[in-house]
C-alpha cells in the first residue's frame, strides 16, 4: 500500500475530493498546491492509511522507506537538506484528519534544527537571533508534544529569559539569552521525560509523525469524537511541509484570514496578522494582532496578493474560506485553507449572496438554489431563532442542553409559587428534580426550566422544546433542598437570579444579558425555496395543543397540525378538578355530567385550534396518558394523612389515586386501552371535536379533521374504538349540509403494530408513526431512565452510535417505520402517513422518513423551519 504523496501528486481526481485519505488540511494543501497554483511550501502527507495500520499494529514497516524518498525529493527540490550544518531544511509536522478536530496533537515547526544545523541557519540567514529564536521554539514544542514534557515549565524559563535581559516582549530577547535558553530547554526535556533531546532529525521526524498517529486515541480527541459523532476509526493523516519563516524579521509575519466576514457573513474580506511572528503567535493572543487593513499600508503588495488569492479561492471552492498564511521577507506564503465555519447568520447570508441569480457574467462560478439549501444546517437556522446571551458569566453547573435559548428569571421550586410570582409580574426560572404533568401550569409561565434529572426525552425537555421554552435538564451536580438549591458551594435561593442556556446547558448565577432573535431577510428566502422544493413530496406539520401554538406554527411556515395533544387541555388549573371528578364518579350521573362539563371547554379548545389551521389538517389524538396523571400524588397525600388528616375530597383523590397506580404505567392503562374501559370518554371528546368542526362550517370555515386513536395493537382494537368515534360522527353529521372533513386513524407505536401495519390499515384512514413510544418499545428502554446515566456510558463506549430518542435508530427502529409503510400501504395503497415523535424535527430522522416514504414530518413549532429546510435537504 503507498502511503505518502507530495502536495503536488498528480491524483486521478481533484485533490479536494480525497479527504478521507490526505486528510482536511492536506487534501486543501494539495488542491492549493497543485491544482490553484498558489504559493504552498512543497512538502507531502502521510495518508490516514498509514494511521490505520499504525494503530492496527504499529509502525507499518515499509513506511521509513517511503518517507525517505519523500524526504529526499524535498531536499532536491529546495537544494537543502535535513540537518545539513550550513543551509539546513526544516520542516514543521502538522495533524489533520478529514474533519478539523480539536485535541489533536498540536504542531511542530522547525523540525530539523539541532545544535550543528542551528549554526547553519543562522549563517545563511545571518541572524543568530532568528536562528534560535527558532530552535527555543522547536525543543519546547518537541518537547512536549512528541516527549511528554510540561509546556508550563518552558514558558517559565522564557519569562525568565525577558525578565534577565529587561526584553519587553519575546521578540526582544537577544540572541545570547536565547543561545542559553536552548542550553536550558534540552536539559529540562532530558530531566522531564528521562529521554534526551534527539539530535538526529530522521529520529525527530519519525517521532513527530508518530506522536500525531497516538494523539488519534488521545483522551481529548476521543471525548471530542464521541461528542460530535465522529467515527473513531477514521484516523489522522500527517503533513511534512517546508518551513516557511513569519519570524524572520520586519519584512515577515504571519495572519490568519476569512475571505468574507465569518460573524456577519458580509463580503469583505476579515483578518487578523503580526509583523515578525511565527504559528500560533497570531491566535495564542500574546502580542495584539492589526487587521487586514493595517495590512494594506505594512505589505501593500502582499495584501494585495493575498486579496486576490481570497477571491480565487472562493472562485475554487464556491463558498467562504479560511486561511493561514506567512510572510517571509515580503513573500506571501499560503499555509492552509478550508471551507471556514460561519454563525448562523453568517450561513444564511453567504448562501444567499453566492447563490446564481440570472446566471450571467460575474455570476458564473455561484451556486444553485439546491446547493445553498445544502449549506445551511439545523444548528444555523437555531441559532438565529432563540434569543442569545452576549455577555458571558462564571458557569456554576452544566447540564443538558434540552431547549435552546436564553433566559434570565428568579427561581421558583414549584409550579404554584412560580405561577403566583409570574402573576406579580416576575421573569420566573422553575428548578424542579423532574418535572411531570402536575407542574405544567408552572412551566407554562416560566422563562426556562432546570432539572436535577432526566434527559434529552424527559418530561421538562418535551414540554420546553414544544414550547420553545430554554431548559437545561439533568444538571445533576445541583442539590435541591426545600425552597433553595446548592452546587458546591453556592447557594441559590428562592427568587435568586440565575441565567440559563438552553443550547450549551450552561446553569450562571446572575442575570446575564440576552439579545432578542430576529431572523434575517435570508431565512425566509431560503426557507422559500425549501417550501418549493419539498412541495408535493414532504409536508411539514406541528405539534401544537393551543389556539395560540397552532398560530405561531403557521406563522413559522406549518402545514396543519399532526398531533394535538388533548391532556394539555385537561391539566389546566380549572380544568383538573373536573377531570378529577370524572374520574372519581360513583354514579354514571355523575361521571356524565363531569365529562358534559369537559365536552364544553374541550369543544372551546378545540374550535381554537381548528380555526387558527382553517384549511389544514389537523390530527386530534385522543386521550392517551394514564388517568392516574390527573391525580395528586398518592406519596404527597400520604404524608399529609400521616400528619394529621385528609378532608374528604383528599381521601377520595387518594383511594382513587392508588385504585389507578400502576407498577408500569408507560405499559399499563393508556392511550386506547383506557377508551376501553371508559368509553364515555372519547365518545366525548369526538362530539366536543365535532361540534367545533360544525361551528366553524357555520362561520364558513373549512376545518379538516383527523382523529387519532393512541396506541393500537391490534386490527380488532382499532375497529372498535373506530365503531365509537363513527357513532358520534355519524349521529352528529346527521342531516348537516356541509359536513367537515373528518378521517379516522391511528397511531403506530408499538412494534406489533408496525408489524401488522397490513391489518390494521383495515380499519384506518391514516397512520401516525410515534417514534417516542416506538423507540422505546423496540429498544426497552424506559427513556426517562436510561437518558441521565445509561445512555451517556452507552455512547462513550460505543456501544451506540448516537441517542436512538434524538436521531432515530435507523436499522433497528427505521426498519419498523419502513416495514409499517409498506404493509399498511399494501392493504391500502393511498394511507396516508406521517410521523410525529421528536424524531419529525431531526434532519438525519427526516431523511429517512422520506426516503421511508411518509408524506408528512409534524415537530414543535420551534422545529418547523428547521423541518422545512431539513426536508428540502431530503429531497434534494
Ligand atoms: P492547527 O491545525 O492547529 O491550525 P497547523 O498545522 O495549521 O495547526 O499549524 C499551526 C500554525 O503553524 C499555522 O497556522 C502556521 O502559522 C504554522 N505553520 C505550520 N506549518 C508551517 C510551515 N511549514 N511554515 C511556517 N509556519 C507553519
Ligand atoms: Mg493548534
Ligand atoms: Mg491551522
Amino acid at each position: 500500500m503507498r502511503y505518502v504523496y507530495s502536495f503536488d501528486h498528480k491524483h486521478r481526481r481533484p485533490p479536494m475530493e480525497h479527504k478521507d485519505l490526505l486528510g482536511g488540511k492536506g487534501a486543501n494543501l494539495a488542491e492549493m498546491s497543485s491544482v490553484l497554483k498558489l504559493p504552498v511550501p512543497p512538502g507531502f502527507t502521510v495518508t490516514t492509511d498509514a494511521c490505520r495500520a499504525y494503530m492496527e499494529s504499529g509502525w507499518p514497516s515499509d513506511i521509513d522507506d517511503e518517507i525517505a524518498r519523500h524526504v529526499a525529493e524535498l531536499e532536491a527540490t529546495m537544494g537543502r537538506s535535513l540537518g545539513d550544518a550550513n543551509d539546513p531544511l526544516l520542516v514543521s509536522v502538522r495533524s489533520g484528519a478529514r474533519i478539523s478536530m480539536p485535541g489533536m496533537m498540536d504542531t511542530v515547526l522547525n523540525l530539523g534544527l539541532n545544535d550543528k544545523s542551528v549554526k547553519g541557519l543562522a549563517k545563511v540567514t545571518g541572524s543568530k537571533r532568528f536562528a534560535y529564536d527558532s530552535y527555543r521554539r522547536f525543543i519546547a514544542m518537541y518537547a512536549n508534544v512528541v516527549m511528554g514534557a510540561d509546556a508550563d515549565a518552558f514558558e517559565a524559563r522564557l519569562a525568565d529569559a525577558r525578565s534577565a535581559t529587561g526584553a519587553a516582549t519575546d521578540a526582544d530577547i537577544p540572541a545570547d539569552a536565547l543561545v542559553s535558553l536552548c542550553t536550558d530547554y534540552k536539559k529540562l526535556a532530558k530531566e522531564q521525560t528521562g529521554k534526551a533531546f534527539p539530535q538526529d532529525p530522521y529520529k525527530q521526524l519519525r517521532g513527530a509523525i508518530e506522536a500525531v498517529f497516538a494523539s488519534w486515541n488521545g483522551a481529548r480527541a476521543v471525548a471530542y469524537r464521541v461528542r460530535e459523532n465522529i467515527e473513531h476509526t477514521l484516523g489522522t493523516a500527517v503533513n511534512v511541509q517546508t518551513m516557511v519563516f513569519g519570524n524572520r524579521d520586519e519584512r515577515s509575519g504571519t495572519g490568519v484570514g476569512f475571505t468574507r466576514n465569518a460573524s456577519t457573513g458580509e463580503n469583505k474580506p476579515y483578518g487578523d496578522f503580526l509583523v515578525n511572528a511565527q504559528g500560533e503567535d497570531v491566535v495564542a493572543g500574546i502580542r495584539n494582532t492589526q487587521n487586514l487593513d493595517d495590512m494594506k499600508e505594512v505589505f501593500p503588495e502582499v495584501y494585495d496578493e493575498l486579496l486576490d488569492i481570497f477571491v480565487r479561492l472562493e472562485r475554487h471552492y464556491t463558498d467562504m474560506c479560511d486561511t493561514e498564511f506567512t510572510i517571509e521577507q515580503g513573500k506571501l506564503w499560503m499555509l492552509q485553507t478550508r471551507i471556514g465555519k460561519r454563525t448562523g447568520v453568517a450561513a444564511l447570508k453567504m448562501a444567499v449572496d453566492m447563490t446564481k441569480g440570472t446566471g450571467k457574467g460575474a455570476d458564473r462560478w455561484k451556486i444553485t438554489r439546491e446547493e445553498a439549501l445544502q449549506r445551511v444546517t439545523a444548528d444555523h437556522l437555531d441559532a438565529v431563532l432563540h434569543p442569545q446571551f452576549d455577555t458571558s458569566g462564571e458557569v456554576v453547573a452544566t447540564g443538558l442542553g434540552a431547549s435552546p435559548g436564553a433566559a434570565v428569571g428568579a427561581v421558583y421550586f414549584n409550579a404554584d409559587d412560580a405561577a403566583d410570582a409570574a402573576d406579580r409580574g416576575e421573569e420566573v426560572i422553575l428548578v424542579r428534580n423532574e418535572t411531570s404533568p402536575e407542574d405544567v401550569h408552572g412551566m407554562m409561565v416560566a422563562e426556562g426550566i432546570l432539572t436535577v434529572r432526566g434527559g434529552l426525552v424527559s418530561h421538562a425537555a418535551v414540554v420546553a422544546r414544544g414550547w420553545g421554552t430554554p431548559a437545561v435538564v439533568g444538571a445533576e451536580a445541583i442539590k435541591i433542598d426545600g425552597k433553595q438549591f446548592t452546587v458546591g458551594s453556592v447557594t441559590v435561593r428562592e427568587g435568586d437570579v440565575i441565567s440559563l442556556d438552553g443550547s450549551t446547558g450552561e446553569v450562571v448565577v446572575g442575570a446575564m444579558h440576552t439579545a432578542d432573535a430576529e431572523p434575517p431577510e435570508e431565512f425566509e428566502i431560503l426557507l422559500g425555496w425549501a417550501d418549493k422544493v419539498r412541495k408535493g413530496k414532504l409536508a411539514v406539520r406541528a405539534n401544537a395543543d393551543s389556539g395560540d401554538d397552532a398560530a405561531n406554527a403557521r406563522r413559522l411556515g406549518a402545514e396543519g397540525i399532526g398531533l394535538c395533544r388533548t391532556e394539555h387541555m385537561f391539566l389546566a388549573p380549572d380544568r383538573l378538578p373536573v377531570v378529577r371528578r370524572m374520574i372519581l364518579a360513583d354514579t354514571e350521573e355523575e361521571e356524565a355530567a363531569a365529562l358534559d362539563e369537559l365536552r364544553t371547554v374541550q369543544q372551546a379548545d378545540f374550535e381554537e385550534v381548528l380555526e387558527a389551521m382553517d384549511g389544514l389538517p389537523v390530527t386530534i389524538r385522543l386521550l392517551d396518558p394514564p388517568l392516574h396523571e390527573f391525580l395528586p400524588s398518592v406519596e404527597e397525600l400520604k404524608i399529609k394523612q400521616a400528619s394529621g388528616g385528609l378532608s374528604d375530597q383528599e381521601r377520595r383523590e387518594l383511594a382513587a389515586a392508588e385504585a389507578w397506580s400502576e407498577h408500569n404505567p408507560m405499559l399499563g392503562t393508556r392511550g386506547v386501552r383506557l377508551g376501553v374501559i371508559k368509553p364515555g370518554l372519547y365518545a366525548m371528546q369526538v362530539r366536543a371535536l365535532l361540534d367545533a368542526a360544525a361551528a366553524l362550517r357555520k362561520r364558513k370555515k373549512h376545518p379538516i379533521v383527523e382523529i387519532m386513536i393512541p396506541l393500537t395493537v391490534t386490527r380488532e382494537e382499532l375497529a372498535l374504538a373506530r365503531s365509537w368515534v363513527q357513532t358520534e360522527v355519524d349521529s352528529a353529521l346527521k342531516g348537516m349540509k356541509n359536513k367537515p372533513d373528518i378521517t379516522i386513524g391511528t397511531m403506530i407505536e408499538t412494534p406489533r403494530a408496525a408489524v401488522r401495519a397490513d391489518e390494521i390499515a383495515e380499519a384506518a384512514d391514516f397512520f401516525s408513526f410515534g417514534t417516542n413510544d416506538l423507540t422505546q418499545l423496540t429498544f426497552g428502554f424506559s427513556r426517562d431512565d436510561v437518558e441521565s446515566r445509561m445512555m451517556p456510558a452507552y455512547l462513550d463506549q460505543g456501544l451506540l452510535k448516537r441517542n436512538p430518542f434524538d436521531t432515530i435508530d435507523q436499522t433497528g427502529v427505521g426498519d419498523l417505520v419502513r416495514l409499517g409503510v409498506e404493509r399498511g400501504r399494501s392493504t391500502k395503497k393511498k394511507l396516508k402517513m406521517g410521523v410525529c415523535g421528536e424524531h419529525g424535527g431531526d434532519p438525519e430522522s427526516i431523511d429517512l422518513f422520506y426516503r421511508a416514504g411518509l408524506d408528512y414530518v409534524s415537530c414543535s413549532p420551534y422545529r418547523v423551519p428547521i423541518a422545512r429546510l431539513s426536508a428540502a435537504q431530503a429531497v434534494i
